[in-house]
């Protein structure tokens, strides 16, 4: 892996970076550089905004609520998003802010939010999620920012899975070692990994995956993981797949 600077400060923007870009931050990220972080002037930040790869820039002069900086140069070029849906049934507050964080660190290249028979969150924050996905893309190096879709009932997601995309099914009654093998083959294309909520997958949502023509049933092991630990292992063993595939 190519050395990185990870101990320099990142921050994800909106604007366009180019070698004369200069960032007037909004608000709340000038706050964040002049106040937490307390950039000086002529320091240098390392800004990212998922398209243009990774620049390094520098807090110009100005006064102390205004601050610009100023690209000089490009330190990383654009990474591209893996073609692989992170599929997951709503989890409350706390672990779906970790979920959605480990996620991203683990590669996935789409959130998708699956409203499943038992999902216990009643309302999906989707802001919140996005703040997580950059979050995450900054404290871990990340480039490639993941887009996170709009919440879908299970049966109009199921419906819309595109015929080459293999559904990676995570079903803890699966036999253990289910799965791994054929993980390998499947890894080369796109990917859809489904993870239930903390109740589970309903009978009829198991079936409706089993009998999909795609679907991949993965179990995780012998014991059963909490949703936010499922996560992890799955995505973990994708991206071990995807890398013994490469
Ligand atoms: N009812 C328990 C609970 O409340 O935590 C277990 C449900 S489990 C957290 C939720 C999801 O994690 C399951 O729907 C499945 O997708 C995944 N999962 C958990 N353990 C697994 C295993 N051993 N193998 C495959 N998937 C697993």
């Amino acid at each position: 892996m190519e050395t990185y600077d990870f101990r320099a400060q990142r921050l994800f923007v909106p604007d366009d970076l180019t070698d004369v870009a200069e960032i007037r931050l909004d608000r709340e990220r000038a706050h964040y550089v002049g106040d937490v972080i307390r950039l000086a002037v002529g320091k240098a930040i390392h800004l990212f905004n998922g398209r243009d790869g990774e620049w390094r820039a520098v807090r110009a002069p100005g006064g102390k609520r205004d601050v610009v900086l100023v690209c000089e140069a490009r330190l990383r070029a654009q990474a591209a998003l893996a073609d692989l849906d992170y599929a997951f049934a709503p989890l409350k507050h706390a672990r779906l802010d970790y979920m959605v964080q480990k996620a991203v660190e683990m590669g996935a290249g789409r959130l998708v939010p699956v409203l499943t028979r038992h999902t216990q969150a009643s309302r999906v924050n989707i802001e919140r999620m996005r703040a997580n996905v950059v979050e995450a893309a900054e404290q871990c190096g990340i480039l490639a920012v993941p887009e996170v879709l709009e919440p879908l009932p299970f049966p109009r997601w199921l419906a819309g899975i595109e015929p080459a995309r293999r559904i990676v099914f995570c079903d803890e009654a699966a036999t253990p070692g289910d799965g791994l093998a054929a993980l390998t083959d499947a890894a080369r294309g796109p990917l859809a990994v489904a993870v239930g909520p903390e109740g589970g997958f309903s009978d009829e949502e198991r079936r409706a995956l089993r009998g999909h023509p795609g679907t991949l049933v993965l179990s995780l092991g012998p014991r059963i993981l909490r949703a936010d630990t499922a996560a992890v292992a799955a995505l973990a063993l994708v991206e071990a797949a995807r890398q013994s595939a490469a």
